[in-house]
């Protein structure tokens, strides 16, 4: 069975005291203990808020570099980000792939690199608007996954876990309805149990993205293929984040 997970991806929000004042809100106010609940607030605060969070939540970074050290001004890597809390890494955000131009190949170096260092990663896919109104989102989603992911045997797929993220939901208020996102989980499903087997599909995580929010949670984590959300927006007010997470 793949693991619950509810996952806020801060972005570049809240201030270091509302971080803190957060995290100390999800700690008290989270009830489901099969839930795995993560944050990944700027590097800047993950050693504080993994401190704090004490393994009860887990501290992720939005980003992090291939390389292990070097001349990459401004770039943290995989060993830099452990060493003071991280265990886990977004990889090819919609936003990382569409601001900063990382492309399919930037996100199989990281995700060959997170596989060799033993760190989790959330990979991240989804179609833009006008594929979905083309009829072709799967096509693109099973792109996206075969040149970044669907190249790691089974024993390393196992330490990923996958959002589908509609780009056209995220932070746009627009969420993909429950039927849509079941459509495309179910489809990823089947793409991992045609190319490892039906045992690792059932094991990997996939999460929904794209407003996601306490209004809608529960419709979509009811699907039998969707394990979880990532969350934007709403994973920055503890109020609606906890609803999130208690929405299982
Ligand atoms: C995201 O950025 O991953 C996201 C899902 O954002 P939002 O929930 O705000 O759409």
């Amino acid at each position: 069975m793949a693991q619950k997970i509810v996952a806020g991806n801060w972005k570049m929000n809240l201030q270091f005291e509302e971080g803190e004042a957060l995290v100390n809100e999800i700690l008290r106010g989270s009830r489901a203990s099969d839930v795995a609940v993560m944050v990944f607030p700027t590097s800047l605060y993950v050693q504080s808020l993994s401190e704090q969070a004490n393994g009860e939540i887990t501290v992720g970074v939005q980003n992090f570099n291939a390389n292990e050290k070097g001349a990459f001004t401004g770039e943290m890597s995989i060993s830099q980000v452990e060493s003071v809390g991280a265990s886990i890494g977004l990889i090819g955000h919609s936003e990382r792939r569409a601001i900063f131009h990382e492309t399919d190949a930037d996100l199989k170096l990281k995700v060959d690199t997170a596989v060799e260092k033993g760190f989790k990663f959330i990979f991240c896919c989804g179609e833009p608007l006008e594929l979905r109104e083309a009829g072709k989102e799967f096509n693109f989603v099973k792109t996206q996954l075969e040149a970044s992911l669907f190249h790691l045997s089974a024993d390393q797929l196992e330490n990923g876990i996958i959002a589908y993220e509609p780009v056209w939901a995220i932070g746009t208020g627009k969420t993909a309805s429950s039927q849509q996102a079941e459509e495309m989980h179910a489809e990823i499903r089947s793409w991992i149990t045609e190319r490892y087997s039906a045992q690792i599909a059932d094991s990997v995580s996939i999460l929904y993205g794209g407003s996601c929010n306490n209004k809608n949670a529960k419709e979509l984590f009811a699907c039998p293929n969707v394990d979880g959300g990532l969350i934007g927006g709403a994973a920055l007010k503890a109020e609606s984040f906890l609803e999130i997470i208690n929405a299982f």
